[in-house]
């Protein structure tokens, strides 16, 4: 059996957590196993049949309002749970935010071999061998992992998410959560204050510290909105408060792989590209030639991010006309 960590916002499932079902799904056909997906908090019986359509032949639903807010410890208790439940040889969830915090957790409590970031299927014909990244994503290694129990979290947005057909069976599982599985509290919940969420968006503009400051991120947001892009920065910017931290894009922050991603004023550290490397299309505005962003580019433009976005906008609003 392998069991997969599913995200959802607001009780709908979010493309990423789709992408670690069908993947699943995947490895599943070739152990010829079945998928049971762990859904914690409030989604209805409707959407977690549709996990179905993805690979998933039944859905653990664990409901506690203290699940509501992420808690690392206790969704890690749930998961285990799960897998315990199931049986489970291997388990699966994403290396974003919730997957990085939780599947460490799930891996030291179950004694399993983790592949974190993984970017390939296991290859079931030389042990259960895992591409992944490494160095940022500059580099990739291969990982045998030996141990009986197997943890992987996935990359998001590393394979297309193909809706298929079926429905999945529900059913509620208790997974004996005391008051200190929470002793870890979450204060606050920031969030990208675009209309477009990050980690989903297909187009993204972002900003670096060569926007001098928050009062010049409306020639981003202009552009952003005649675009229907999701708006990103580098970390110095979220550090500086200019823009909430759920902007934060690299390897400490978001992984996102649109099919287009405008970086603005961003140098191209090995740091910022982690987490956006996979885009599809790369153009880089930037006044210094030597920005090392220019070498990871496909559209390169030299010149003041002030001038520059503000005349892209017109285009893209006349194209539009
Ligand atoms: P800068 O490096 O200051 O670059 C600003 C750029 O703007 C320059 O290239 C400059 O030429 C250009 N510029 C200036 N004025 C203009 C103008 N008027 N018009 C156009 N261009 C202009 N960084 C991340 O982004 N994400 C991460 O997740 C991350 N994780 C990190 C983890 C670790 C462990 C460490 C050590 C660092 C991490 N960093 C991360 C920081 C990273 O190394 C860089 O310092 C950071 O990405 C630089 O941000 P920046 O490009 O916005 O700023």
């Amino acid at each position: 059996m392998i069991v997969v960590l599913v995200e959802h916002s607001q009780g709908v499932f979010k493309k990423k957590s789709l992408e670690a079902v069908l993947y699943a799904a995947h490895i599943a056909k070739e152990m010829g196993t079945d998928i049971t997906a762990v859904a914690m908090g409030n989604v209805p019986d409707s959407e977690m049949q549709t996990l179905g359509a993805y690979g998933a032949q039944k859905v653990l639903h664990t409901t506690d309002a203290r699940l509501d807010n992420f808690n690392s410890k206790a969704y890690a208790k749930v998961v285990v749970a799960a897998a315990q439940k199931e049986n489970a040889k291997v388990i699966i969830g994403l290396h974003d935010t919730t997957g990085k915090a939780v599947m460490p957790r799930v891996a030291a409590r179950l004694q399993a071999g983790l592949v974190a970031g993984a970017v390939g299927y296991p290859d079931l014909s030389k042990g259960f061998t895992v591409k992944k990244n490494v160095f940022s994503g500059k580099a990739f290694a291969f990982v045998n992992v030996t141990s009986d129990t197997k943890v992987i979290s996935l990359m998001p947005n590393t394979f297309p998410v193909v809706k298929g057909e079926g429905s999945a069976t529900v059913e509620q599982m208790e997974a004996g959560l005391s008051d200190a599985d929470f002793s870890v509290k979450v204060l606050e919940v920031s969030k990208a204050s675009g209309s477009v969420p990050l980690s989903e968006a297909e187009l993204v503009v972002s900003g670096g510290r060569g926007l001098k400051g928050p009062e010049n991120w409306y020639v981003l947001e202009a552009l952003a909105q005649e675009l229907g892009a999701a708006t990103a920065c580098s970390r110095p910017v979220a550090d500086a408060h200019w823009r909430p931290h759920g902007e934060h894009v690299g390897q400490t922050g978001g992984t996102i792989r649109p099919n287009l991603y405008i970086a603005v004023g961003i140098s191209g550290a090995i740091q910022h590209l982690a987490g956006v490397n996979g885009s599809k299309t790369i153009v880089v505005i930037n006044k210094d030639p030597e920005a090392p962003f220019f070498k990871a580019a496909d559209y390169g433009v030299l010149g003041d991010a002030m001038e520059i976005v503000p005349k892209l906008t017109e285009a893209v609003k006349k194209f539009k006309a």
